[in-house]
């Protein structure tokens, strides 16, 4: 049986010896050993050694609720003890998926009523590229195959997540960006904005899709996916003018508009979805970590009624996976939700603990001689590190400075990330008042030290 009592040293051992960690350099878990976290409650997680640590992440920006709702569990619990494996293949389904699936139609923009079921947000995304595709070859329009995303993106781990997404180092494993996808740039003003206004660079940036539909011709063009607000990327909030040019550029080529809601979904940005708070009509949206906040793998894609419609007229549909709609998945989602609607928890991210949130970052700003912007909305946040905040000049990579910042707050007790030179911050929608100030004074010391 396991045995989860060992010394933090016998575990690092073993993993160091056994386990392929993800986003991490294999030669730190040899030198320094994985940091072992063994139990959460609410905003907190605690080490095997008994150390206590802020969670300014919500784990991997999912765990929308907090830790330890015992709602959750019981829902899982029960799910499991009735059904706990069933499938939505060859015309089945269970009662779990079905309410989701309807639970989200009432949560979704408008003509959004239709839900795919996958396990994680990459399997949502790689649905997405099928389905989208499909969408035009069903209407005789196969030539309409090619993705249009952003430098800094991210959309996944698997081929196709890693080709939509626009890091990189992550193309440079698959020997280049595969699948049909092209990449414009990312809209973030403060370090490209080049002496325009805020909403002029924001239209700038949009006009940029219309110039690639231009080059590669629509009539070769599938879709653009975009997060409302990029995450991973740096919490890229865009401006004003953004959002609904590309909207209008989509809309006059005949492009599939993909919202990526990932993070930006189920309260993050003070609406359920970044698409209500930036006023996007997508075709699809996909959906991941705070449909359960994390406590299960659970993805959906949301189906617009006008691509749901061609999809239906196409007989058999040639795609799915083992555990798509899980019911244990399912009923832990619902459960979630619930939490979220009882507690407010969208409105309170909206008017109470948000503004609170970017309020008391914004003095950071201010009191920082490294800080030159802090980006986001909601509960996403960052804060970018200059080296001279008149030039916007950034640190190198080599300076180190985010990871320094980054690891100085987790020694203190507090769990930020380093994206480039940006500190990025995503805690649980229940983060208390307290808990912000709190991850500010640490964030402020290490500022200092970082300095
Ligand atoms: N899309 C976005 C916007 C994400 O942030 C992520 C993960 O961080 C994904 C997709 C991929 O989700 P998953 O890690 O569940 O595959």
């Amino acid at each position: 049986m396991f045995n989860p009592q060992k010394a933090t040293g016998e575990w690092q051992t073993l993993d160091a010896r056994h386990h392929l960690h993800s986003f991490t350099d294999p030669k730190l878990i040899e030198t320094e050993g994985s940091r072992i976290i063994v139990r959460a409650e609410g905003s907190t997680v605690w080490d095997n050694d008994g150390r206590e640590i802020l969670d300014g992440m919500a784990g991997l920006w999912c765990v929308n609720i907090g830790y330890g709702r015992r709602e959750l569990s019981d829902a899982a619990v029960a799910q499991m003890a009735l059904l706990p494996y069933y499938n939505n293949h060859f015309q089945s389904a269970s009662p779990p998926m079905i309410e989701l699936a309807a639970r989200l139609a009432g949560l979704t923009p408008e003509a959004i009523n239709h839900f795919a079921f996958a396990n994680s947000g990459s399997e949502a995304n790689d649905a997405i590229a099928r389905l989208a595709r499909q969408f035009w070859q069903l209407q005789g329009r196969g030539t309409k195959r090619t993705i249009i995303s952003r430098t800094m993106a991210y959309h996944g781990s698997t081929v196709m997540g890693s080709a939509l997404g626009g890091m990189p180092h992550m193309h440079v494993m698959d020997g280049g960006v595969s699948n049909d996808v092209v990449h414009i740039a990312h809209p973030h003003w403060y370090l490209f904005g080049e002496g325009a206004s805020r909403d002029e660079f924001g239209l700038k940036a949009a006009r940029a899709l219309e110039e690639k539909i231009l080059e590669l011709g629509a009539d070769n063009v599938c879709a653009f996916i975009g997060e409302p607000v990029q995450g991973a990327g740096g919490v890229i909030d865009p401006p004003a003018t953004y959002w609904p040019e590309i909207q209008r550029i989509c809309k006059q080529y005949d492009i599939l508009l993909i919202a990526d809601e990932v993070i930006c979904g189920f309260g993050r940005t003070g609406s359920w979805f970044g698409s209500q708070t930036f006023e996007i009509q997508p075709d699809f949206m996909p959906m991941a970590k705070g449909l359960s906040s994390g406590y299960l793998p659970v993805a959906a894609v949301g189906i617009h009624d006008r691509v749901y419609n061609v999809i239906a007229g196409g007989g058999h549909l040639a795609h799915g996976y083992t555990y798509s709609g899980h019911p244990v998945a399912c009923a832990v989602a619902l459960a979630n939700i619930d939490i979220i609607e009882n507690e407010g928890l969208v409105t309170r991210v909206r008017d109470d603990i948000g503004p609170y949130f970017m309020a008391a970052l914004d003095k950071l700003v201010v009191s920082s001689p490294i800080v030159g912007e802090r980006r986001g909305i909601g509960m996403m946040a960052a804060l970018q590190l200059v080296k001279n905040k008149t030039t916007r000049e950034l640190p190198t990579l080599a300076d180190n400075a985010a990871i320094f910042c980054r690891d100085y707050c987790y020694h203190e007790g507090l769990i930020v990330r380093a994206v480039g030179q940006s500190i990025v911050l995503s805690p649980p929608l229940i983060f208390t008042h307290a808990e912000v100030d709190k991850t500010v004074d640490i964030l402020g010391r290490a500022l200092e030290a970082t300095a």
